[in-house]
């Protein structure tokens, strides 16, 4: 029978449990965040999304994570693209990560950043992953659960573009602090913006930032900023959503060098400036 003492309707129900219950938990929803591991500690969860593949949404990812880390804060990458992960390749990681009583251990890169992904749990990191969404959703439970992050003060999240079943997991299922959006100046990115908005908004997680990747080419000749993709229209729609714009990437030969070479851990990158000082924000709320 309903429990009366958490239901909003157990006068009137003749149900033999509230399992599923709409009326359970006093008509409250009931979280559905997932536990993390107890071997855990990690004070802010922020994803990257983008609305397509190919944005530089992992290059932005591990950008962020490499400047964090030469702040000094403690850092960890879970890859939630697992469709398409590319991080343990950047870090060049290669092997398996090991496994205890207590959880899986992420693998270190050489600046100290953590890192879990599929990648790192597959015998051949060649083969598809060709799991359906709730599959592929549950992964990215179990990064969560049964990682052994250790102590963090921030785990940058790596999403698949889009906003499949495994965003809608993460925004579900972990704490997520806030996010930010990655576009190209190619991209429709008023419909992009507004779509990943209103997903977060749905889910009471803020949009931290927009950031713009390939917005320009730095001449090698003269140094002069060559609009590549076209006029940017990023400052536009920030504004008009009230938005931060939180960093403009040009195409940058040296950073795809590092990160197809395995040495993305001696990537430095100056154009995430504004993305930290709003990460800064959240830790100056602890
Ligand atoms: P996504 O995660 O959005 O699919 P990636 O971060 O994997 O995209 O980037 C796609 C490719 O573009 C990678 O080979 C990456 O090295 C390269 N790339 C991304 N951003 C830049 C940049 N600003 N300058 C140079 N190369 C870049």
């Amino acid at each position: 029978m309903a429990d009366s003492s958490t239901c909003s309707s157990a006068s009137s129900c003749d149900r033999e449990s509230c399992e599923g219950c709409p009326g359970a938990n006093g008509g409250q929803p009931q979280s559905m965040q997932e536990e993390m591991n107890a071997y855990s500690d990690i004070k802010h969860v922020i994803g990257d999304v983008s609305g397509k593949g190919g944005v530089g949404k992992s290059m932005v990812t591990a950008s962020l994570a490499n400047l964090l880390a030469s702040k000094g804060y403690r850092v960890g990458i879970m890859d939630a693209d697992i469709t398409g992960p590319s991080i343990p390749r950047m870090y060049g990681l290669t092997g398996l990560a090991e496994a205890s009583e207590e959880g899986i251990l992420p693998r270190l890169t050489d600046n100290d950043v953590k890192v879990m992904s599929i990648n790192l749990l597959l015998p051949n990191p060649e083969d598809p992953v060709i799991w359906r969404g709730p599959i592929l959703a549950g992964l990215v439970k179990q990064f969560w659960h049964d990682v052994i992050w250790g102590e963090l003060d921030y785990l940058l999240v790596d999403m698949p573009p889009g906003t499949g079943d495994v965003p809608l997991t993460v925004f579900q299922s972990l704490p997520v602090d806030g996010i930010f959006v990655v576009t190209s100046p190619q991209d429709l990115v008023k419909m992009i913006v507004k779509k990943a908005y209103k997903m977060a908004e749905e889910m009471h997680i803020p949009v931290l930032g927009l950031i713009e990747n390939y917005s320009y080419l730095i001449c090698p000749d003269c140094g002069k900023e060559i609009p590549v993709f076209g006029k940017s229209r990023i400052q536009e729609v920030a504004d008009e959503m009230g938005i931060l714009v939180a960093g403009k990437m040009p195409i940058d030969p040296k950073l795809t060098e590092l990160s197809d070479a395995g040495e993305f851990a001696k990537a430095e990158n100056p154009y995430l400036e504004a993305a930290y000082a709003a990460l800064q924000i959240l830790s100056v709320k602890d």
